[in-house]
């Protein structure tokens, strides 16, 4: 009997699979791979920004009222089916043998909510005997069967979680995440040019990160690749460079400095003005929130005066739609005198293992950001960052001050060893 092969399990972000040039050029690194020696399970994204182009076609058609949770589940999975299948026959054409999988067939299960599925588990068998007849196996990110056969998506971003979740179930040598940026920065290279990309970053750290806007990285992925120890590689599909690695970090203790900083746009401040302070009001707010699945990220209750006290906390923009009438439910229920709703606001986080127990880093951002003349909203901690809300106009100029102040752009000593 031959040695088993090594498993890489892959996966390519929708700017990787964008066009039919991006579609051979992955063909070119797979065929590679396989001629090698690897054995290759590719994860794909919908190509480019079909994810959005098929939001905004739900939305037409259903003529501003929201769309059916479930219908929209079943479309938004076909746009990582579509590349699956123009991948592996783009490989097949090469003479690489392949096949595709949707997130079913590959057997992924998922419960929770449509459009926020959370993976369940994984019977890999499909998989593996495809592997075994010698095929790579291409499967449909972003999807998995809840309910026994109900199409489910796994919320933004879930083709990494799809990777990572498919590597520990199958025991992969190595998981790729392959994309359009070199691997992991101290900021979004997008945003702060001087951003510096990191050798190697902690799963707790990484975690923060994605949690806190970091787009590279689902949260989800990050938190199944920590429970189940599987190294993450994120690198670049467009050219040769080495990437990050995201694993436990072994210097962590040694670097005492902030790791990095992330941004996130796409959220909203909601006020419940002049509640009227007495017990349970808190619980009258967030239980049904809860019930209808929205979540509820920072909430800052204000001392009270004259009985009564205003009510702030932040929630994604993606669901406040749906959370809108439900909030004007609640204000009328508690007695609130108004609901005040903010969506151009954003949180900006640092984030890193040093700022434990150190309180100079919260004094270094709030007078980074005042020098800046930028007014905090709202302020958060964890024991590894520190997140202040911010207008959104303003987070460009808060993540560049941030950068410098925390002198990101220099490695510090563990990287430059
Ligand atoms: P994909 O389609 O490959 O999944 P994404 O757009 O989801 O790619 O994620 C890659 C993008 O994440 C980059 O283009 C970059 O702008 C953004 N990003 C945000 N924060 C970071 C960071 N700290 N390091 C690297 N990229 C980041
Ligand atoms: N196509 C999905 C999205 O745009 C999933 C992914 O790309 O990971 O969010
Ligand atoms: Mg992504």
């Amino acid at each position: 009997m031959s040695a088993p092969s090594t498993l890489l399990v892959q996966k390519y972000g929708g700017s990787s699979v964008g066009s039919v040039e991006r579609i051979a050029a992955v063909v070119a690194r797979i065929a590679r791979d396989r001629a090698a020696g690897f054995d290759v399970v590719a994860v794909v994204s919908a190509m480019g920004d079909t994810t959005d182009e098929l939001l905004a076609l739900a939305s037409s058609v259903t003529g501003g009222t929201l769309p059916s949770a479930r219908e929209q589940d079943a479309l938004l999975a076909t746009g990582e089916i579509q590349s699956a299948a123009l991948l592996a026959m783009a490989l097949i054409a090469r003479g690489t043998d392949a096949v595709s999988l949707s997130g079913a067939q590959a057997g992924i299960s998922a419960d929770g909510t449509f459009g926020k599925g959370r993976i369940a588990g994984i019977e890999p068998k499909r998989v593996r005997a495809e592997l075994d007849a010698g095929r790579v196996v291409i499967v449909a990110g972003f999807q998995g069967v809840s309910d026994g056969s109900e199409t489910t998506t796994l919320g933004r971003g879930g083709s990494d979680t799809s990777a990572v979740a498919l590597a520990a179930a199958l025991g992969a040598d190595r998981c790729q995440i392959f994309t359009d940026v070199r691997g992991v920065y101290t900021a979004d290279p997008r945003a702060v040019p001087a951003a510096r990309q990191l050798a190697v970053v902690g799963y707790e750290e990484m975690l923060e990160l994605a949690n806190q806007g970091a787009q590279v990285m689902q949260t989800r992925a990050v938190e199944l690749g920590w429970v189940n120890n599987v190294a993450i590689e994120v690198l670049s599909s467009f050219e040769e460079h080495p990437g990050t690695v995201i694993k436990e970090d072994t210097q962590v203790e040694k670097r005492n400095k902030v790791r990095g900083l992330a941004a996130d746009t796409k959220v909203a401040k909601v006020t419940m003005v002049a509640v009227p302070d007495r017990p349970g009001i808190a619980r009258s707010v967030f239980d049904p929130l809860s019930a209808a699945n929205i979540n509820v990220d920072m909430i800052v209750q204000n001392v009270s005066h004259d009985g009564t006290t205003d009510l702030s906390f932040t929630t994604s923009r993606v669901d406040l739609d749906a959370a809108r009438p439900l909030l004007e439910e609640i204000r009328a229920s508690i007695g609130a005198r108004a609901l005040e709703i903010d969506e151009r606001v954003a949180k900006v986080s640092i984030v890193g293992a040093g700022i434990q127990n150190a309180p100079g880093y919260a004094a270094r951002m709030f007078g980074t950001l005042a020098d800046a003349k930028i007014n905090i909203q709202m302020i958060s901690t964890s024991e590894i960052r520190i997140t202040c809300i911010v207008s959104e106009s303003d987070a460009p100029r808060a993540l560049q001050a941030l950068h410098d102040t925390f002198d990101l752009a220099t490695p510090d000593a563990v990287d430059a060893e």
